[in-house]
Order: structure tokens, then sequence, then C-alpha cells
């Protein structure tokens, strides 16, 4: 039956998730059926298949597959409600969908996936059973690969496929329920060295010890360390150490990770690191290459009017949004979502799945891939739908988030950078 917009905005809040509820089961096989087939980063191809048959099978969405990248895809639909002159609000929800080598969806991204497709799919049945809806309204849902390992947001920012999206909405599972926690800016890098073979009893003069190379870069790392402010983080492996303890290593692999908590700061650590790197190629006579990673991840912006909005509805629903201070303010990981949250109002909101389980762990995937998950899942994309809605009927709050991501630019500009004294 057609509901019209006398209906107040906490009527139309309960009845998004009502749509979100009704589509409860077909929700679940899809998450269920990434969980059971985890794919590594840009090699999504059955996950990004799924979902393209998601929003195929589901009515009026136009859908692109392996839209921009291979295993991204694009599913948009609208727009829809309001009058002729009205500017189009195009509502953006983010899917992510690759997992971690050896251990599957370790970090929840079938959740992700779904949650973009439940909060989707909800706002559409909400607004087209509102024939009076007064704002025209676009929904784009984009498939963003590769969040784990290369940074596919990045990319498609890259081919310009967030252009025209006036607020983006994502949620990444976790240990607790938070608006927003301070994931930062991360670059990585492989270091090789190239020495000389040779017997390592017989003649190991004649020899150029790659090995050697890569110790002394992990031991200078680990003394730069005491200099580095205490929310900086340098951590890595050696990836190759050599054939045989009687063959003087020729090549061996670095690889690491810098990040700090703004990227204005990630020039001056690449810096710091880089002279590390150098320096142990001089010292042992080694070639050095280092390869920096194709795309840097941006440290994620708080937009306040948003996360403000996402509490009041998850509260609304039984969220218990964490006030540790310890959560809230150290490090966390680091998202392509970050890049996305300096171009775009947005929210990245985690939530709880009903376990306490870390992430990248053996037992958060099997949390990831419990029925139990799946009311917590839903409750989020609810949340992130009310949000939705509170923007769309509320002209302020997007000129409000608007202004807060303006300001939040302009913040980061303003912060200091660098560790004083150092000639780079
Ligand atoms: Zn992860
Ligand atoms: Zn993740």
């Amino acid at each position: 039956m057609a509901q019209h917009t006398t209906d107040t905005l906490v009527e139309l809040k309960q009845k998004v998730g009502s749509c979100i509820d009704e589509a409860k089961d077909r929700l679940h096989r899809l998450s269920k059926d990434i969980w059971s087939c985890p794919e590594l980063a840009y090699e999504e191809r059955k996950s990004h298949d799924r979902l393209v048959k998601f929003f195929s099978e589901e009515k009026g969405w136009t859908v692109d597959s392996h839209f921009k990248l291979e295993t991204a895809f694009r599913a948009i639909w609208g727009p829809v409600g309001g009058k002729e002159n009205n500017n189009v609000i195009n509502v953006g929800f983010l899917t992510e969908y690759d997992a971690l080598p050896g251990i599957g969806h370790a970090c929840g991204h079938n959740l992700i996936a779904e949650i973009g497709a439940a909060a989707a799919i909800g706002l559409k049945a909400l607004v087209e059973r509102t024939p009076d809806f007064p704002v025209p309204v676009q929904v784009t849902v984009l498939g963003t690969p590769a969040e784990e390992d290369g940074g596919g947001k990045i990319d498609l920012i890259r081919e310009r496929a967030f252009d025209g999206m006036d607020v983006v909405f994502m949620a990444h599972p976790s240990q607790e329920d938070a608006s927003w926690l301070p994931d930062v800016a991360e670059h990585d890098v492989v270091v090789r060295y190239r020495g000389k073979a040779s017997h390592a009893a017989a003649y190991p003069w004649e020899g150029v010890n790659a090995l050697d190379a890569a110790v002394l870069a992990y031991n200078n790392l680990s003394v730069l360390r005491q200099q580095l402010k205490p929310d900086w983080r340098i951590h890595g492996i050696i990836k190759h150490g050599g054939e045989k303890p009687n063959i003087i290593p020729a090549y061996t692999e670095l690889e690491y990770y810098l990040r700090t908590p703004s990227r204005k700061d990630l020039p001056t650590i690449k810096a710091k690191a880089e002279m590390c790197f150098r320096s142990a190629a001089m010292a042992t006579g080694c070639e050095v290459e280092l390869e920096f990673a194709r795309n840097a991840f941006h440290n994620v912006l708080r937009n306040p009017t948003l996360c403000g909005l996402h509490e009041v509805n998850g509260k609304a629903l039984g969220m218990e949004f964490t006030t540790d201070e310890e959560v809230l303010k150290n490090t966390s990981g680091s998202t392509d979502f970050g890049n996305v949250s300096f171009i775009v109002p947005g929210i990245h909101p985690y939530f709880y799945i009903g376990s306490d389980a870390l992430n990248h762990t053996e037992e958060y995937t099997v949390a990831a891939g419990d029925d139990k998950a799946q009311f917590y899942t839903l409750r989020a994309a609810k949340a992130l739908a009310m949000t939705a809605l509170d923007v769309l009927l509320c002209p302020e709050l997007l000129q409000r988030a608007r202004e807060d991501l303006k300001e939040a630019n302009l913040k980061e500009e303003r912060s200091s950078s660098g560790c004083a004294g150092w000639r780079l």
C-alpha cells in the first residue's frame, strides 16, 4: 500500500527497517555465498559476479559489471521522487568483498557487502512506497575491491567513480559499535637488496651479503623508532632471506608498512625509512631498490554531523557505542575509505557482530560466517539507511555534513607535520 510523507521521520525510519527485514533471507544468502568463497584483493571474481547477480535480480537497478576495474561494479537506481526542479540527492553505499590469505573472511568483508546491499535496497523500497517522497533520490552502490591490499577505492577515485555522489555510507565489522575510529594513513614499500653469492665458508670475502643489508635495515628502523612520534608505526617482515646457509645471500626482500595518523606526515616517515634502507645498502655494498605501492591510504576524516546522526539512529536500534577512550584514541588500522573521506561527506562506522574475536584471526572468520552475526549486520544496515533518511529529508543536515568535510580538510592542512631537527 502506498505511503505518504505525512508519515513522520520516525515512522519512515521504522519502515526502512522493515524493508530491510523483508529482504533478510536473500541478504543472508548473499553474505554466506561470499563468505564461502573467499577471494583475495583484485581477484574477487566470484564475489563480484554474485553481487552483480543480486542487483540484477532486484528490480529497477541499472548494473555495470566490471565497472572501471575487473572486480568492481556499480548499481544505480533512480532518480525517483521529488518535484521536477529539485536537485537530485545521490546517496552512495559501498560494498567490500575481499578476503585474507589463508584465513578467509577474517575481516568480515562479506558482512560489509551485505550491509551495503541491505541499506541500498531498503532505502529504495521505502522511497518507492512513498509516492510523494519530497526529494528526488538516486541510490548508487559501488562494489569496491581490494581493501586489504592495494586500495580499490583509490583506483576508483582516480577513475572518477565517486563524482556526483552527495554522501557515502559503509560499515565495518569490529568488536564494538563506534561511529568513527582513528584509522591512520599508510603507505607500503617493498625493498629489494641485490648482492653477490659466494661459498660462505670457502671464500666468503668474494660475496656481497644481501641478508646483512636486510638485517641492518631492520635494525636501523628499530633504532629510528625511538625518534618517531608515539602514534607513528613502522612494521615489516623479511619476505626473502636467502637460499641456504652455505651460500652468501645474493638477494633479499623486505616488506614494510609505514603509518602516521595524518596523511601529511607520510612523506616524513617515508623519507626517514628510506634513509634506513639506503644506508644499509651502502654499508654492505649491495644495490637497493625501493618500490612504494601504487596507492597511499589517507587517514579517515571524521564527519561529526553524520557520526552524530548515526549514533542517534544506532542507539534507537539498541546499538551500544563504545565510550572506551583507549579504543577511541588508539591507533586503529588503515582503510582506503580514508581517501573517500577527503572528497565526499561520509561515514565508515564499526559494528559489533556478536563475538569478541579479533579481526584477522580464524575465530573472526567463523564469527563473520555465523548466523548470529546477521542480527547485528542488519541492525547496522538499518542505522545507515536511517541516517541516509535524515540527510535526505533535512537539507540543513546535508549542508552541515558538507561543511564538516570542508572544515576537516582545512584542519588537516593546518595540522603540524614532521619532526624537528631532521635534515631530509
Ligand atoms: Zn582487515
Ligand atoms: Zn577490513
